[in-house]
């Protein structure tokens, strides 16, 4: 029997639900130690303004956000970034919760649970077995593909005409910025939306997923807004540049933002936690 380590099986809350991490399509990545840190400190993130959720869906542009005060990721890294020291820094982010003896209550039980599930040797190299053949077939999916090749060629002309980010022209610096920030953000939300809706359909689906308010439609909801905003970004530079490939990225992202809708049609009627109104 081996135990499973809390990096290795997260948590994960759709619209305040918990969720198998396994059908959440949960990745260290995106699901970081500080999100898990919210649940496994006990008494963590007592603070009553946070949002549950609401950096899952964003678009993780944290100095323009206007919500910081209202999320716990931006809470534990600014305060950890104070600290020096990731617990010291998440226990000033979330405090800790002591009872009027000073005493802090030990974890639930359903948390020790999660954190100690023991799976047996076998489970866990079918386990793993199911996840490298998943992440193959969402490499293979044309929206991946297309993705992949929209970041290479849109690095490569980023870096060849960073002059465009320094420009006094603010129309264009701010359509340089965008583009430079969504550049690898449209990929990796669109693997975990392909990822959560093809784990929906084989072993590891969970019956109970609600049809809208799910992991993959509100990754895909992200994805489309900025692929949205990426493709007017890349126009504008196609227009100041004179150049052909940011004007073929711009049509490449509408292509690509038309085939994203067409496989999660609800994407844009996920409400997503803090941004949307409900
Ligand atoms: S919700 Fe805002 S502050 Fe929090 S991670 Fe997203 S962009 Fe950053």
């Amino acid at each position: 029997m081996i135990e499973v380590s809390p990096s290795e099986f997260c948590v994960h809350l759709v619209s305040g639900r918990l969720q198998n991490p396994r059908t959440a399509g949960c990745s260290d990545s995106e699901w970081s130690g500080i999100q898990l840190a919210r649940f496994a400190l006990p008494g963590a993130d007592m603070n009553p303004d946070h949002i549950d959720f609401i950096s899952a869906y964003c678009d993780r542009w944290c100095e323009r956000c206007p919500l910081t005060h209202r999320c716990s990721v931006f809470t534990a890294m600014a305060a950890m970034t104070m600290c020096e020291d990731e617990r010291a820094g998440l226990e000033l982010a979330f405090g800790r919760a002591p009872d009027d003896s000073g005493v802090v209550a030990p974890p639930p039980d359903w948390l020790r649970d999660l954190v100690n599930v023991e799976m047996s040797a076998d489970a866990a190299d079918e386990f793993a077995r199911r996840q490298d053949q998943r992440r193959e077939r969402v490499e293979a999916t044309s929206i991946m593909q297309m993705a992949k090749a929209f970041m290479h060629l849109g690095h490569d002309w980023l870096m060849a005409n960073q002059h465009a980010g320094a420009t006094e022209d603010s129309v264009v610096r701010e359509a340089f910025e965008v583009a430079a920030h969504d550049l690898i953000f449209i990929r990796v939300k669109l693997h975990r939306a392909l990822d959560g809706q093809d784990s929906r359909n084989g072993d590891d689906g969970s019956a109970d997923d609600h049809p809208v308010q799910n992991d993959w439609n509100g990754s895909a909801k992200i994805a489309l807004i900025s692929l949205e905003r990426s493709s007017a970004a890349w126009s504008v530079l196609a227009s100041a540049s004179g150049q052909e490939t940011p004007a073929v990225l711009a049509e490449q992202l509408k292509d690509l933002r038309a085939e994203v809708e067409r496989e999660f049609p609800d994407a844009w009627s996920f409400v997503r936690p803090g941004f949307d109104a409900g």
